[in-house]
């Protein structure tokens, strides 16, 4: 099974904690995929093979420096998965219900990785924000959505049960990047012509922490679902 690294949680984002704690270099050391965000929610994280990218307002893919830092992110390694073809998916509900049936174990969390050719993309990307922190719900509703023209290329991302909304996105959670590195962000919607599925459960996963001054004194909520949702969907 999949081992996942999570640092922070996501009613760590919810609470307003958006300052990066921990550099890119350490969490790239600590997977070969993975998603998150930048500090102060300074765009969208790709990692792929242990590269990371950041996608601003423009949704254009850079190269990270290894000194940035971030508040959330998730990253993992597949020990031995699955894999399978999905074909003609013309949204993102269709997908999730094709997806959905490869959850061999519903209680655990999920890695996946989807290499392919995506028709249309609907990706987001937010902007830096400055102190004092809107709550996550704002800073959505101010996010930059792009309708992406048709590429090859890889969604990498995670799925976790409802159980564990306090710790991340409930439900599937994918970043896109194209080959030619011209596009990519948090995904809202896609078509999908033709794709190979990598996709494997999760044996458990480590929770890396803050230590500063912020996060002690933050009021952490267990019921993240509504705001969460509001804030992935727009
Ligand atoms: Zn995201």
């Amino acid at each position: 099974m999949a081992r996942i690294v999570k640092f922070g949680t996501i009613n760590m984002l919810t609470a307003g904690l958006f300052d990066g704690w921990i550099s890119i270099g350490e969490i790239a050391s600590r997977g070969e995929i993975g998603l998150g965000s930048f500090h102060a929610l300074d765009g969208e994280m790709v990692m792929l093979d242990g590269e990371v990218f950041r996608m601003g307002t423009d949704a254009v893919p850079h190269p990270v420096d290894p000194t940035t830092t971030t508040p959330f992110a998730v990253v993992g390694a597949f020990e031995t998965p699955e894999s399978f073809e999905l074909a003609d998916c013309e949204d993102w509900d269709a997908l999730a219900t094709q997806l959905d049936a490869r959850l061999v174990d519903p209680n655990r969390p999920a890695m996946i990785r989807i290499r392919g050719r995506f028709t249309r993309t609907r990706a987001r990307s937010v902007p830096a924000q400055s102190k004092p922190y809107p709550s996550l719900g704002e800073v959505a509703a101010h996010q930059t959505v792009h309708e992406l023209p048709a590429f090859e290329g890889t969604m990498v991302g995670f799925h976790f049960p409802e159980y564990l909304q306090a710790i991340d996105v409930v439900g599937w959670h994918l970043h896109v990047i194209d080959d030619d590195r011209r596009h990519g962000g948090h995904v809202l919607d896609v078509s999908i012509e033709r794709a190979t599925v990598t996709i494997e459960p999760v044996g458990g996963f480590e929770v890396l922490l803050p230590d500063d001054p912020a996060f002690r004194e933050a009021t952490l909520v267990a019921d993240t679902h509504a705001e969460v949702q509001r804030a992935e969907r727009g």
